[in-house]
């Protein structure tokens, strides 16, 4: 059944009116006035399809910020109405958009209406009003027009990428803390570039983007965000249609500009070339850059000296391989907003046996919700191992003992040979425990199997070595991250 709204008013509709305008009453308390007038005014709603609000916005940039932080709450309101909703859809309509100011003037009727229905009229918005009544901290109109005309060619940002849902722990901190400190007073002395670099699935996007959002909150106009391979198409086909001057001209407007993943212009030496009298025209005006990369501006080779060496200039910030604590963080924040139990010794499971990245941690996680809401089961460490089967197994075929005993005896420097023999000097010793560790870890082998593939040592020694190196790693974390780099390194 579809009720399309504002056509022939009926019981139903008007059950609904009053509903929807129950809701952003409660949102209106509960954001402030500020908040609702800035985000959430200008939502329409469109019509009830089946179980699903349809609500409407003018732009996409206002959607998907309504989308990501408020969409929840939007739902269980509904929901609350008791009217059969269960879902919220919030779409882009840009008939919406606010008119010229003439025809504002024009309309002044429609000017009262905000928030109201779509069938009433084609609804004419105090762009105006909006504008002056909200805090200069937070105007959307700006931030809008900004993101939807002046750099079309920059990418959407995601809303869920924020530093309020960013899990802050030893690995990421100072990333984090630099991310912060340039999203706060852009384009400061020795932040400028900032270079974040990791390992897939560790958060360089999710930062990058946070920082775009808290700029654009606070006011500051022209934050352009893009992966490295879109900067390249994008200067190719400014090439080809021979608009390089207007392609060069939009860049420099910008007054934050931000690469991802720049390793990709590595080989790409004319796109390079562009990218790096960007870079210089706009720090020597004064503008912010971050980039991201998998590598280290040093460890970046195929990249041009002077721009490696320009990029090593302002912060450079690393973000570690993720440590149990952090992953176990992660998944704890991750499953509260959920809405089905997650067992706290399922996200332990989790956090010891997905360590490559945080996106296949979400992944899985997300998978095991989505699995107990279908069958509407609960979670449990069964139902995990068999909902996840295929990623664990994955995880187990990747390492061999032989390939673990190789990159300790390496990272220890001692002889691969010493991890069979009897000797057990410490210098010896704890590598080799180490080594039983992660063959436990990482691979499905028993122990009275890892114990043969270390010189015929009984179950029992694997079991000492495995309850060792964990009790040493709770109490130093710089052994703690070194097993976790040999953890990473084997993994990848
Ligand atoms: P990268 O760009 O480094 O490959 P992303 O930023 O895309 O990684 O992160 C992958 C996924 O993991 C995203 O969904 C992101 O939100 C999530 N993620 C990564 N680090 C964190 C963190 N510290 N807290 C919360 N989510 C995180
Ligand atoms: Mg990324």
């Amino acid at each position: 059944m579809e009720k399309e709204l504002g056509a022939s008013p009926s019981a139903a509709t008007g059950q609904v009116t009053e509903a929807w305008a129950r809701i952003r009453g409660r949102l209106r308390e509960e954001v402030g006035e500020v908040e609702y007038r800035s985000w959430l005014r200008q939502m329409t709603l469109s019509a009830i399809e089946g179980e699903e609000a349809v609500i409407l916005l003018p732009t996409r940039f206002l959607r998907d910020w309504v989308r990501g932080h408020y969409g929840d709450r939007l739902r269980s309101l509904w929901v609350a109405e008791n009217l059969g909703v269960r879902r919220v859809d919030i779409r882009v309509a840009p008939e919406l958009r606010a008119p010229e100011p003439e025809a504002a003037m024009a309309d002044g009727q429609a000017n009262g209406q905000a928030g109201g229905l779509a069938g009433a009229a084609p609804v004419a918005r105090p762009q105006q009003a909006t504008l002056a009544l909200a805090e200069p901290l937070s105007s959307p109109p700006r931030a809008e027009s900004r993101a939807e005309s002046r750099n079309d060619w920059a990418a959407p940002l995601d809303p869920r990428f924020t530093f309020e849902s960013f899990v802050v722990g030893k690995p990421n901190e100072f990333a984090h803390a630099c991310a912060r400190r340039v999203a706060e007073k852009p384009a400061s002395p020795g932040f400028n570039p900032l270079f974040l670099y990791g390992g897939v699935g560790l958060g360089k996007t999710h930062l990058m983007h946070a920082i775009a959002w808290a700029i654009s909150f606070n006011g500051q106009r022209n934050v352009a965000y893009m992966s490295a391979e879109k900067f390249m198409y994008r200067f190719i086909a400014a090439l080809r249609a021979q608009s390089t001057m207007e392609f060069k001209e939009s860049l420099r407007s910008v007054d934050v500009l931000m690469i991802d993943d720049l390793q990709f212009l590595i080989g790409k030496d004319n796109t390079q070339e562009e990218f790096f009298h960007t870079f210089n025209a706009l720090v020597d005006a004064g503008k912010q850059i971050v980039v991201s990369a998998d590598k280290s501006p040093s460890d970046l080779s195929g990249l041009e000296d002077r721009l490696r060496t320009r990029l090593g200039c302002g912060m450079v910030a690393d973000i570690h391989a993720t440590t149990y604590e952090l992953r176990i963080s992660i998944l704890q924040a991750k499953a509260q907003g959920a809405d089905v139990e997650v067992p706290p010794r399922v996200l332990e499971f989790l956090a010891h046996k997905i360590t490559s990245n945080v996106r296949e941690l979400e992944g899985a996680l997300n998978r095991l919700i989505a699995h107990a809401n279908l069958f509407g089961r609960p979670i449990t460490l069964e139902s995990a191992q068999e909902v996840l089967h295929d990623i664990l197994r994955a995880h187990d075929r990747r390492v061999t003992i032989e390939e673990i005993q190789r990159k300790v005896a390496e990272h220890y420097n001692i002889r691969l040979t010493d991890m069979s023999s009897a000797r057990r000097a410490r210098n010896v010793a704890r590598p080799r425990q180490v080594a039983m560790y992660l063959a436990k870890q990482l691979t499905s082998r028993s122990l009275p199997e890892i114990g043969r593939r270390f010189g015929n040592r009984d179950h029992t020694t694997v079991m000492h070595a495995v309850s060792r190196v964990a009790e040493l790693m709770q109490a130093d974390s710089t052994f703690a991250e070194d097993v976790e780099l040999l953890r990473r390194m084997l993994e990848n």
